[in-house]
């Protein structure tokens, strides 16, 4: 199996790679990969590519980071190019693949990559994804497009406002299957397929292959090739895991002191909940720290303006709960922080995963409470490795937090409901994993959801001003700029 190519491997590791040009991609194609920077196929691409060319159904287990998205669009894109062609009718336009993502970002990530991919041929692609005003959407779709990525939700909006017609698709993907399910996407996605012609090639990706994502594969892909490329738990060997002992009161005090003694500049900070998300957010910027939150509650213009500016470095901490950093590519991240250890230890699997890709390494710091013992065994267990918690060096947290934080925390969560608060308090407070639906965030969970219009992306800008050159920082692997 070969590696994941970075630009650091060495030449003759990489003279025996496969290439992109031994699939039989059109030059269009490969001219786009040339300009993405893109020289040798991942494991995932070397193995979807041929498979999906044939026309087959494909079961892919793989976790985004791999260069998946590449692996289903470009065989897609292949397979479209007969019927490309520069008509202003939209009847010659019809939608002929579908992607489905279960989150806004996934979405948009993948749209991007498609666009680049497809830049040299006229095939044409669009994003729809809710949060956003539908008006663009639909004059896009009006207009015509063969590569449709969309979420769940506001495709079906589009349905029932007759913008769009399934009735032409060849080729169906569904995208990151185990967090639609977790989600509680089946529903929209019954009625989604049901949409669909019969005659038609499917392809879904998965991290995780549980009961309920086989059942589901099994109910609408027909003879699939299973395609693996690496164990879920993989990413753990290239990671330096460290767990840290601290008390529950001082967990942000030293989320400040490892920032400051290890000086780190740019990372993922994981918490549990929204709440505990904002909070954590707010109290590092008191403590100088340029930080931000991206949760649920934020609306999607916040969410990608924040995420925009962590990756042109205007912020160096991103602050996440596990939904909302789902599917973002953000690669070469030096270092995540586990704020919180997660119930789910395939969550812990998939945070430390941002760290280390693409062949490099990385650090995965948590911190670790005396109520984590049974969560910390969970993980233990997935990953086949001990984990001892350790003493924070050098580390003197302040007694007690001074009132003046808490009173202006308490200021800070007043807008929150009530009902967030009892959720906080319970996860606090848990000493056993909770059920898994109780930490989604629930913006995530309306599996269909009206149509409301809202701020375009574009009104939050990201002040190019704060934007500062430094040494490492996380990147699209694709590249950074938006095309
Ligand atoms: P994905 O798993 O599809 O989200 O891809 C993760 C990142 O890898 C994206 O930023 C891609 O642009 C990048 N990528 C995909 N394929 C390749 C490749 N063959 N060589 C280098 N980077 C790639």
């Amino acid at each position: 199996m070969p590696e994941l190519n970075t630009p650091t491997a060495p030449e003759a590791a990489t003279a025996s790679l496969p290439r992109f040009d031994d699939f039989g991609l059109a030059p269009p194609i490969l001219q786009a990969l040339a300009e993405q920077g893109y020289q040798h196929p991942t494991p995932i691409q070397a193995q979807a590519i041929p498979v999906v060319l044939q026309g087959r159904d494909v079961m892919g287990a793989a976790q985004t980071g791999t260069g998946k998205t590449a692996g289903f669009s470009l065989p897609i894109i292949q397979q479209l190019l007969p019927h490309a062609n520069t008509s202003a009718s939209p009847a010659r336009h019809p939608v002929r693949a579908l992607i489905l993502t279960p989150t806004r970002e996934l979405a948009d990530q993948v749209a991007d990559n498609v666009k680049s991919y497809s830049r040299h041929t006229p095939l044409r692609s669009a994003v729809v994804f809710g949060g956003i005003d539908m008006a663009p959407q639909t004059a896009a779709l009006r207009a015509g497009v063969e590569i449709l990525i969309a979420t769940p939700g506001r495709l079906l909006d589009h349905v029932q406002q007759k913008t769009l017609n399934l009735s032409q698709t060849e080729i169906f993907v569904m995208d990151e299957a185990d967090r639609m399910l977790d989600m509680g996407f089946l529903p929209d996605l019954q009625r989604i397929i049901n949409l669909l012609p019969k005659q038609r090639q499917n392809l879904m990706f998965s991290a995780t292959f549980s009961p309920e994502i086989k059942k589901l594969a099994s109910s609408f892909l027909k003879n699939p090739q299973l395609i693996e490329v690496a164990r879920s738990n993989a990413t753990a060997e290239r990671v330096t895991q460290i767990i840290y002992k601290v008390e529950e009161e001082a967990k942000r005090d030293a989320v400040v002191h490892l920032l400051k003694q290890r000086e780190i500049r740019q990372v993922i900070v994981f918490s549990n909940t929204k709440i505990g998300a904002s909070r954590l957010a707010r109290e590092l910027e008191r403590a100088g720290v340029k930080a931000s939150a991206i949760h649920g509650d934020k609306t999607q213009a916040e969410r990608m303006a924040a995420l925009e500016a962590f990756k042109a470095g205007g912020i160096d901490v991103l602050v996440a709960t596990d939904v909302a950093a789902r599917g973002l590519d953000i690669a070469e991240l030096p270092c995540v922080i586990n704020y919180d250890l997660p119930y789910n230890a395939e969550d812990y699997v998939h945070r430390i995963g941002r760290t280390g890709r693409a062949g490099a390494s990385g650090d995965a710091l948590s911190l670790y409470c005396e109520k984590d013992a049974r969560l910390l065994l969970d993980i233990e267990k997935l990953i086949k490795q001990k984990l001892t918690p350790v003493e924070l060096e050098d580390f003197h947290p302040r007694s007690a937090r001074g009132e003046r934080a808490e009173r202006s925390d308490r200021q800070g969560d007043r807008s929150n409901d009530r009902s967030e608060r009892r959720t906080e308090r319970a996860a606090r407070s848990a000493s056993a994993p909770m059920p898994r639906k109780e930490k989604v965030d629930p913006w995530f969970l309306k599996p269909y959801e009206p149509a409301a219009p809202s701020v375009p992306m574009e009104e939050k800008p990201v002040d190019p001003r704060n934007a500062k050159a430094a040494p490492k920082r996380a990147a699209l692997l694709g590249g950074r700029s938006k095309t």
